[in-house]
């Protein structure tokens, strides 16, 4: 017999672990750019010198990819990923730990997550699939060919994440697993919660919002406003950053719904005109803020 099988969840974890880490290498280690300007630097030097941060990135996003896949196939059995001959495994007569069995290269593992009908890969996508293989390899082998800039690694995510994983659930999978974590909510829960905000707006200045959305599922190239939730809890200490990557739904004039990506939640809101003069905002959150500008609205009365 096969003891200690993996379950599908054990991949998942897994897989989420590297993508988490696969962005934060690249998110710690990017400097803004007036930061190292003003030292005579440009972002282009800067990671052209730090290139094994990005090989690590990219090695980082292959091993993602590779236990989705187990995951997948997992769900409908773990032995589905062991090679070779059943009647070789050699446990008809003892046992044996699944871990000192083999598991399929990455190429087999895609023929069989298409095969066994769990997922549909575009030749697109295939291509880049491969192309991320090669760079691993050359990466493994310490002859990467060329120069990797964030922005390939940052395309390559958006290709997995919509093409292979599929748009949003990467997103409620990296919140799940950062919100599970033992340590969170030591400061803050509600602020925490909210600072998943800055992965969206780091994926924005390298993609932009039309990729970014849909990557999130949600249209964020219609007007985006700030989240009466996320945005009050991440600033209400001390001022952090904004969260306004929320968006009427339906998009009409008279809309009174909004939906927030970062905490995934609908607000009612007003369609009242801000009462700040430079504000052409008229979309005010139930606890009396402006969501164009932030400005309270009730404070006189
Ligand atoms: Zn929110
Ligand atoms: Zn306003």
């Amino acid at each position: 017999m096969i003891t200690n099988k993996p379950n599908q969840v054990d991949f998942e974890r897994q897989s989420i672990q590297y993508l988490i880490q696969a962005l934060d290498l690249i998110i710690t280690n990017d400097p803004s750019s007036d930061d190292i300007e003003e030292h005579g630097v440009n972002k282009e030097d800067y990671w052209k010198y730090h290139q094994g941060i990005l090989n690590n990135s990219l090695t980082l996003m292959f091993l993602s990819v590779e236990n989705y896949l187990k995951k997948e196939i997992c769900a409908i059995s773990p032995l589905l990923l062991l090679t070779g001959e059943p009647k070789k495994w050699g446990v008809s007569k003892s046992n044996k730990k699944y871990s000192e069995l083999f598991i399929h290269s990455f190429d087999d593992l895609l023929v069989l997550y298409q095969e066994l009908g769990l997922g549909q890969i575009t030749e697109q996508t295939a291509s880049k699939l491969e192309e991320l293989r090669i760079k691993r390899n050359q990466i493994t082998h310490g002859v990467l060919e060329g120069i990797i800039t964030p922005k390939y690694v940052l395309e390559t995510f958006y290709t997995l994440m919509v093409h292979v994983w599929g748009s949003r659930i990467w997103w409620d999978q990296l919140k799940s697993h950062v919100f599970n974590e033992p340590l969170f909510g030591i400061y803050d829960t509600d602020h925490e919660r909210a600072s998943v905000t800055f992965y969206i707006t780091f994926l924005i200045s390298y993609l932009g919002k039309s990729k970014t959305g849909e990557m999130l599922g949600v249209n964020l190239k219609q007007r985006n406003y700030y989240c009466p939730s996320c945005n009050y809890w991440l600033n209400h200490e001390v001022d952090v950053g904004d969260s306004n990557f929320a968006v009427l739904t339906p998009n009409t004039p008279t809309s009174t719904s909004l939906y927030c990506i970062v905490c995934d939640t609908v607000y009612d809101v007003e369609r009242v005109k801000c009462k700040e003069p430079d504000c052409k905002g008229n979309v005010i959150g139930g606890d009396g803020y402006c969501l164009t500008c932030f400005s309270e609205q009730y404070e006189d009365s």
